[in-house]
């Protein structure tokens, strides 16, 4: 039979993007849908935009510290709505490249809301197109709990286009996305509440790693409310809010941010017009080829719920690519040694198995730590310290994990994740000679292990 496609993509965010390019580059005749805005979720409300806020957030240190080094500037203003258009700005200009990269690469686009009218064929904009393969990369969306007045809260989307900074943040959750936005809003002046139900925020991260960028975050002055939740939210007649937490606590907002957790963005998809299955959790259930329970029907990146990244869903676009028309350069994902960043300030950056995972899985563990003021903080009155930690496997010798708080930790961890990747052992770091003066030199360092 023939079809109007090969390869029919609904979604073009980071992984639906990547895998309509190099599929058309590999010679398919390939159309992607976008019911809403070319990147995704990364380029528009996610990783891109977030880093340029966190960006803006950092100058208030700098700012301060520049003191130290003989600087005097006049009072420091900051515009939230400068900001935003700069922003804005910047996004529009990424949309029009990722439009380019698609119709450049022979990608036909759709803009438009895509349904799956059976396992073969889609419908947008009213008109029905068939595909051989369709590869659903519709990706996520936030979900904010249906507490009393859940309707007064924002989620990350509607963040990136608030009118103006409110004055008083409430930000709920523990995960990165709530991390990383506290430390946006407390550097650009709000006073700033991270609320979270457990004991600790970062669940997964290394423990040293979540203790220290605890007491570096207490020190800066954000408040941090750990085993607390949220009962009702009210909204006061002067706009304000009223909070009122499940022991009985009311606190006082102009604004509360919840991320708590994201869904599988299915509305209206008509997965039902197909033999797709969720897992448990519902999201799209795949096999290790993202081939889902309907042969003709695959699926990628943040809506299988595997990790939530765009390079992981890059790659996952990239192998169903090669997999479908280019299968002598197919190569399965490898979803270990995954390095990640938390842009909280100061940053996180983390690749392996953190000490808890390591013992956990059996290992002998040795581990190395290193704690210190930066330097470029010895002429100033900032009492921030960096941690760096390493995760070893006492019998090997091999390096486990990689851990870091401090300024830059994300980009220190890239190179790390080569080393790591290639199966370093820790005597190869020893090895490895410094770059001096810098931070990151004492990765290759650390000589004692850490009694435990
Ligand atoms: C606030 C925030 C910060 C983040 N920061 C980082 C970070 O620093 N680093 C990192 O690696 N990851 C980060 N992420 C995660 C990252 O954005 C996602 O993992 C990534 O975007 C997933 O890509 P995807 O292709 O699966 O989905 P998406 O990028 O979400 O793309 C899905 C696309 O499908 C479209 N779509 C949905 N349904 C339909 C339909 N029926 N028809 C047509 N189109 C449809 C959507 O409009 C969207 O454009 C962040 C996420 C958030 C929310």
């Amino acid at each position: 039979m023939a079809y109007d496609f090969d390869l029919y993509v609904i979604g073009a965010g980071s992984g639906g993007v990547r895998a309509a390019r190099f599929a058309a580059g590999y010679g398919a005749k390939v159309a992607v849908a976008e019911s809403r805005y070319l990147g995704g979720t990364c380029v528009n409300v996610g990783c891109v935009p977030k880093k340029l806020l966190v960006y803006g957030a950092h100058f208030a240190e700098d700012f301060e510290q520049s003191a130290g080094f003989g600087w005097s500037l006049g009072e420091a203003k900051f515009d939230w709505a400068t900001l935003i258009a700069n922003k804005d700005r910047e996004i529009n200009r990424l949309n029009g490249i990722y439009r380019n990269l698609l119709v450049n690469s022979g990608v036909t686009l759709h803009e438009g809301h895509a349904k799956l009218v059976d396992p073969h064929a889609v419908e947008v904009n009213g008109q029905r197109y068939s595909a051989e393969r369709i590869l659903v990369a519709v990706g996520g969306w936030p979900l904010i709990p249906q507490i009393p007045g859940h309707e007064h809260a924002i989620s990350s989307n509607e963040a990136f286009f608030l009118k103006e900074l409110p004055k008083r943040v409430l930000v709920v959750g523990g995960g990165y996305i709530a991390v990383e936005f506290a430390g946006i809003f407390h550097g650009l002046g709000a006073e700033t509440t991270l609320l979270y139900r457990g004991d600790l925020f970062l669940r997964g991260f290394d423990g040293a790693v979540r203790k220290h960028l605890q007491e570096e975050l207490t020190k800066r002055g954000m408040h941090l409310q750990f085993n607390a939740d949220i009962e009702r939210i009210e909204k006061q007649a002067d706009g304000s809010l009223n909070v009122t937490l499940k022991d009985g606590r009311q606190l006082q907002a102009d604004c509360v941010f919840y991320a708590t957790g994201r869904r599988p963005m299915l509305d209206n998809l008509g997965l039902e017009n197909t033999r797709v299955k969720l897992d448990k959790k519902g999201f799209v259930e795949v096999d290790e080829l993202y081939q889902t329970t309907e042969p003709s029907i695959l699926a990628i990146g943040d809506v299988i719920g595997r990790v939530q990244l765009t390079p992981v869903a890059l790659a996952e676009g990239m192998a169903v690519a090669r997999r479908l028309f280019k299968p002598e350069q197919y190569r399965q994902v490898d979803y270990r040694m995954i390095p990640t960043a938390v842009f909280s300030l100061p940053n996180i950056g983390t690749v392996g198995l953190t000490e808890e995972q390591a013992r956990e899985e059996g290992y002998e563990v040795q581990v190395f730590e290193s704690r210190f003021r930066p330097m470029k903080l010895t002429l100033t009155e900032c009492q921030e310290r960096t941690l760096m930690k390493l995760v070893v496997d006492a019998k090997t010798d091999k390096v486990l994990g990689c851990h870091m708080v401090g300024p830059e930790a994300g980009e220190i961890v890239q190179g790390l994740a080569i080393a790591l990747k290639a199966g370093a052992t820790k005597r190869d770091f020893d090895e490895t000679i410094g770059v001096h003066p810098t931070a990151a030199e004492e990765f290759v360092t650390m000589r004692t292990p850490v009694a435990g």
